[in-house]
């Protein structure tokens, strides 16, 4: 069991490996963890039946509908681990429903070390490295924070800051690697001085949306470097990074997780048939996620034993749907990331989660632009809080312009489309320009 334990960290694992520690996993998670306790006792499972990723499908699905809201966060945890004393990182996810992530510090930096490894795989790079996150961070004290880590420095940057400062401090800080979201890095590029003068670029890493090949163009002018997408969540780190050959395909990284395509009953489908993608994270022992339904719609391209024109042996899939928003159009004009809006909405309450786990307001929401100075805003309520919404939501959107208002629609439930796919940032206004 020792060895188990500590081979979830080791960087290329065989798949007698992977096998190995999801037995360690899952019989840790069903132990340790309450709320696994509960989902794997309903559903009748055990995990002495599981030898290995052919044996996962014998496991119930969770999401965070069905495990992370429905249990007390504590649950969820590992029962000695102290949430104080971890990691936390924040997700709001393509679903509408914010979590936040928890882990140990030794899982963490296996997580951005996979991350690391991930971007090795598009590009090369010197040391000391430099690299800008520019993302929805709480902007509000902090719109630009630098995590020296060793030999590599992460500035973190505001998706908040008006775009010349985002400029601005990309150029100070010469990074050799931007990683962002798409809407958000596009807005950058189409800025008077975009990409310019950013010589040490080396890699434009997108994640979280899905990246068109006309946004692909519109980066890879401004900026002047390799741009490639990796399929990101903030529950596992990096899931795969794109094909160096084929810029539809993703590389599966079956160090830090298993993906599975699932149909409507949760039965694995063959490869080549869509599917929801699942994911089971390898190395979190501290907040355990385990045939986990990220909401997207993928497909696996090939047999595992394939090896890929690029020389990679890691399965190979592709993201159909599930992660893009519109944008959204300030009062002034000015395009803004759906990323930006969805996280103000998110935040706007979290000072009242002392935990920092579901926020206990709202199930679900989305965001519908229907006017230049005008947002609604459709809330799916928890049942025992019917919130003044408005009251909370209307100041946190006002700090984008103080023009923007919003009305508060409560709704009984948000349905997701047909495809699987939920919008959860909808413009319904004639666009002040075309892109
Ligand atoms: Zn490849």
């Amino acid at each position: 069991m020792a060895v188990s334990r500590f081979l979830r960290f080791k960087p290329s694992k065989s798949p007698a490996e992977i096998d190995r520690v999801l037995r360690y996993l899952i019989r840790h998670a069903r132990r340790n963890v309450e709320g696994y306790r509960c989902v794997l006792d309903e559903a009748g499972a055990s995990p002495a039946n599981i030898h290995g990723v052919d044996d996962l499908s014998r496991l119930p699905i969770v999401s965070k509908e069905t495990l992370f809201r429905r249990v007390p966060l504590r649950h969820t945890l590992h029962r000695l681990a102290n949430p104080s004393r971890c990691v936390r990182v924040g997700t709001s996810g393509s679903t509408g429903l914010p979590l936040n992530v928890f882990m140990s510090r030794g899982e963490a930096l296996y997580r951005r070390l996979l991350v690391f490894r991930s971007w090795q795989r598009l590009s090369s790079f010197r040391f000391p490295l430099s690299v800008a996150d520019v993302g929805s961070w709480v902007e509000d004290e902090a719109p630009m924070s630098i995590q020296h880590r060793g030999i590599v420095t992460v500035v973190r940057i505001s998706i908040a800051l008006p775009v010349e400062r985002q400029i601005e401090l990309l150029r100070r800080h010469r990074p050799q690697i931007i990683s962002g979201y798409p809407t958000a890095l596009s807005i950058l590029a189409e800025a008077p001085q975009g990409g310019s003068d950013l010589s040490s670029l080396r890699l434009v890493a997108t994640r979280g949306e899905v990246l068109s090949e006309e946004t692909r163009k519109t980066l890879e002018a401004s900026f002047g470097c390799r741009v490639a997408d990796y399929y990101n969540c903030e529950e596992i780190g990096n899931i795969a990074w794109e094909c160096p050959k084929d810029s539809e395909v993703l590389h599966i990284n079956t160090d830090g997780c298993v993906v599975e395509i699932v149909d409507s009953r949760g039965h694995p489908v063959r490869d080549g048939e869509e599917g929801r993608v699942i994911v089971t994270n390898l190395y979190n022992c501290t907040m355990p996620f385990i045939r986990y339904d990220l909401g997207d719609q993928g497909v696996m391209i090939s047999s595992r034993r394939d090896r890929c024109a690029c020389g990679s042996q890691h399965p190979r899939m592709a993201v159909l749907s599930g992660r893009d928003d519109d944008y959204v159009h300030l009062p002034d004009q000015r395009k803004v990331s759906p990323r930006l809006v969805a996280t103000a909405v998110n935040r706007a309450f979290s000072g009242e989660s002392p935990l920092g786990g579901f926020d206990r307001h709202f199930r679900r929401f989305q965001v519908v632009q229907d006017a230049l100075d005008h947002l609604t805003i459709r809330i799916v309520p928890e049942a025992e809080r019917l919130s003044d919404f408005h009251e909370v939501i209307a100041p946190a959107l006002r700090r984008l312009h103080p023009g923007l208002h919003c009305s508060i629609e409560v709704v009984d439930d948000l349905p997701l489309e047909p495809s699987g796919k939920f919008k959860k940032v909808i413009s319904s206004i004639r666009r002040p320009d075309t892109s």
